[in-house]
């Protein structure tokens, strides 16, 4: 880590954001009218690893359904995960969930207010409570997101990937530091708005950069390397069969365990790639099936690994009353669409739609 001497006038990179975000800045989000913290808790999270434009129809769709945090609390997990079905990182609702029941269980059903109280929820991180206090009641904590690391790295030069513990302290040490004495609302979301519009990861937009006149990376040429990236490590690759059991225009679904990928949705029976595909059905279900085609692998990115599925359609004759059990779902691919899949199971049907229609054309 290595922080130049050049050190802005205190108050004055605040000042800026402020000043900018009052022309420059995003007023028309769905949840900036509101100083319900439930409502903001809920953007936040959503907001979290999640780009603006994909949020907002899940934002809304999800206040509809539920409108407070008594109503999101008294829901079943499979309604919350299937309103948040495709927006991914599901740990995201399971956590949304949790915390909505703590509230009702330890706080009396009241939103808590403090950032160091919303601290203690599932799922809220040191700068999440604080984005929540500063648009609820005007805190005055510093946040610390993936665009305003950014933001703080370039301005202040602070060199080290950002996950590092000590360049993490740096950052938060350079937010605090920043804070202004009023307007916190209006710095908070100047400091998201920035870094999410002016200062993007690639070719950020200096030119138009409210702070640019002492911004270090921007000054010493440093806008490439700054903030550092994460340490190059390579992902390790999975494979998995993925099973379309298909019977009376039907598919099976399978409910996946709370923990681990794709928590709780609902999704394809599986199988070792290298497995015979009939004796598995057979063993786990005691249904005999007749092979179809394979279809193309599909690829999907996690945090941790890399995975990938393919696909095999299967038919069944028959299908045997013993093998009905909770944790099962039989669905037509149409209706499927509406369920709690994993966004590469809906891809996956959505293609499958096509090639019938195809077929049938
Ligand atoms: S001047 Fe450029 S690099 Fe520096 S904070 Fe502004 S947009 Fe980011």
């Amino acid at each position: 880590m290595a922080a130049t001497s050049v050190k802005p006038k205190k108050n004055a990179f605040a000042a800026r954001v402020i000043a900018w975000q009052r022309t420059h800045g995003r007023h028309d989000l769905p949840w900036q009218d509101t100083r319900d913290p439930y409502r903001i808790w809920l953007s936040e999270i959503m907001l979290q690893q999640t780009q603006v434009a994909a949020v907002v129809p899940y934002y809304v769709r999800f206040v509809r359904a539920f409108p407070d945090v008594a109503a999101l609390a008294g829901a079943p997990i499979d309604a919350v995960l299937a309103h948040w079905s495709g927006l991914g990182y599901y740990r995201r609702a399971h956590h949304l969930h949790a915390a909505a029941q703590a509230i009702m269980a330890t706080h009396g059903g009241r939103f808590p207010r403090d950032a160091a109280t919303l601290a203690t929820l599932p799922g809220v991180g040191r700068s999440t409570a604080a984005a929540i206090a500063a648009f609820a009641i005007g805190a005055r904590e510093p946040i610390l997101d993936g665009n305003v690391k950014r933001v703080l790295a370039r301005h202040r030069g602070i060199a080290g990937w950002p996950g590092a513990p000590k360049v993490e302290a740096s950052l938060w040490r350079a937010a605090e530091d920043a804070l202004p004495a009023r307007g916190i609302e209006t710095y908070t979301q100047g400091l998201m708005d920035l870094g999410a519009t002016v200062c993007v990861r690639t070719n950020p937009r200096c030119a138009t950069c409210p702070v640019a006149e002492d911004c270090i990376a921007r000054n010493e040429q440093r806008i490439a390397e700054l903030p550092s990236p994460r340490p190059r490590k390579i992902l390790p690759q999975r494979a998995v069969r993925v099973l379309l059991i298909e019977h009376g225009g039907e598919i099976l679904f399978e409910k996946r365990p709370a923990l681990g990928i794709w928590g709780g949705l609902w999704s394809l029976p599986e199988c070792a790639l290298e497995d015979d595909v009939r004796a598995a059905v057979h063993t786990r279900f005691g249904a005999r099936v007749e092979l179809r085609d394979a279809l193309p692998p599909i690829a999907h990115g996690f945090t941790h690994f890399a995975l990938t599925l393919h696909p095999q359609r299967v038919v069944v004759a028959r299908w045997p009353a013993r093998a009905e059990a909770p944790g099962m779902l039989w669905l037509a691919p149409a209706d499927a669409h509406h369920a709690a899949l994993p966004a590469p199971i809906k891809k996956l049907l959505r293609s499958l739609a096509r090639a019938s229609a195809i077929a049938e054309g």
